[in-house]
């Protein structure tokens, strides 16, 4: 049952993702390579979006159209890499700036991918599980014209799973006389997919806050964590972090918020959202208003929900000493500067939540290869690649006196735009 005191993120605050997006683009200019200057606008621009009517007949018979969306920021650096959502808010202009988002997470992580991402507006909880099945394969053929192991490969995003990836997987393998287990990653094991994709994103969440806390002398072991959203990225977050010593004070979803200092049992909490479809009424912690979550006194604070979710309104608030996002913008340029200002962290996005695409990676890269790793080695490699990236990210932060999102994107958009230089233009 929906929390009716929770806002939805879109009221929060007036400003779109894409919005926060070309801020963020402005806030980098002035730290980038002179020599890239003149190529800046590239980023300001998709390539190519693509808007698809996807109509699907109904169970009771009736035909329904839904909108779909397929953006391709940038693919200098290689073919189209992102999730696909299912939301009923979501817009062009929302997938355009997750698309751009990729392009830099991407690059910061040096997996050879350009930024893509896409969409489809529509509730999923209303529609039956063949409903569903019918409009991903009819938006899969819709996308066919862009689809492909070397062209753009989709993976899960907000309300889309291994069932919906094996169904894209399906529909463009029928689509092409083969199968094409490399078109799509976050796929269920039997069909190619990786061990280790499942977790990857919240493991790289834990993996990001111990390296900003390292080199903060904070330490893990009984740091407070309050994460909010307990869907793929928040609940193997919270798990990972408990696993480590960490106690989570705070949970929030769209059903409830709970909290507990003593901290709350993450495994009672994901089958209580099991039983109930989610963390409303879940007795081993105190039920609060949604407002409540962002006061809770933590060590580490992640939003790991959806965009624009730490705004003006509450930056001032909050009581973290880190915010890792796990979330794709959740927090808006002007919040973002008034964390800065009262000395809270923020581990941007394009690195905390890059655990899924570099095992999105690692997938693509055993399907080309048809040769399957070991979950250990998988981890392994995924721990190295967020390492050296926030290294080089602090690094940067510390010598231009650069918040870590920009530093992130000082490195990111540096090697978009070499990539885009040394192409040229054509014809
Ligand atoms: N949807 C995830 C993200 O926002 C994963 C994308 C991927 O694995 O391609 O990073």
């Amino acid at each position: 049952m929906p929390n009716a005191d929770l806002p939805s993120y879109l009221s929060r605050e007036n400003v779109g993702p894409w919005e926060t997006y070309l801020e963020q683009v402005e806030r980098v200019a002035p730290h980038l390579e002179r020599a890239y200057l003149p190529w800046i606008e590239t980023l300001r621009r998709p390539k190519r979006s693509l808007i698809v009517d996807v109509p699907i007949k109904l169970d009771n018979g009736e035909v329904a159209h839904f909108e779909g969306y397929r953006v391709h920021h940038n693919l200098s650096r290689g073919p189209g890499k992102g999730g696909i959502r299912y939301h009923p808010d979501v817009t062009l202009s929302e997938v355009m700036a997750l698309a751009a988002w990729m392009t830099i997470k991407n690059a910061v992580v040096q997996v050879p991918y350009g930024g893509a991402k896409g969409g489809v507006r529509v509730d999923p909880k209303q529609l039956s599980l063949a409903e569903l099945e019918r409009l991903t394969r009819r938006y899969a053929s819709e996308l066919n014209i862009l689809l492909g192991p070397d062209r753009d490969i989709p993976a899960p995003d907000i309300n889309t799973n291994e069932q919906v990836m094996a169904w894209i997987m399906d529909t463009y393998s029928a689509n092409q006389g083969g199968t094409a287990t490399g078109v799509v990653t976050g796929k269920p094991l039997a069909l190619g997919g990786s061990l280790g994709r499942r977790d990857a994103t919240g493991r790289g969440v834990f993996i990001a806050a111990r390296e900003a806390a390292r080199r903060l002398n904070l330490p893990i072991e009984g740091a407070r964590v309050a994460v909010q959203g307990f869907g793929n990225v928040g609940e193997a977050a919270a798990r990972i972090f408990a696993e480590n010593g960490a106690r989570v004070v705070a949970l929030q979803d769209d059903t409830g918020t709970l909290h507990r200092e003593t901290g709350i049992d993450v495994a009672a909490a994901r089958a209580h959202r099991a039983q109930t479809g989610g963390l409303h009424g879940c007795v081993n912690a105190d039920a609060v208003s949604a407002e409540a979550f962002w006061q809770v006194p933590c060590d580490f604070l992640i939003p790991a929900a959806v965009e624009n979710q730490i705004t003006e309104a509450n930056a001032g608030a909050i009581r973290a000493k880190v915010v890792v996002e796990g979330a794709n913008g959740p927090t808006t340029p002007a919040a973002d500067l008034l964390l800065q200002a009262r000395g809270i962290t923020v581990v941007p996005d394009v690195i905390a939540n890059a655990g899924g695409v570099t095992v999105s990676y690692f997938e693509w890269v055993q399907d080309i290869s048809s040769f399957f790793w070991s979950e250990m080695e998988i981890n392994q490699r995924l721990d190295r690649i967020l390492t050296e990236a926030f290294s080089g990210i602090w690094n940067v932060s510390q010598a231009r006196s650069l918040p870590l999102r920009t530093a992130a994107f000082v490195i990111g958009c540096n090697r978009v735009l070499e990539a885009r230089v040394l192409r040229g233009l054509y014809p």
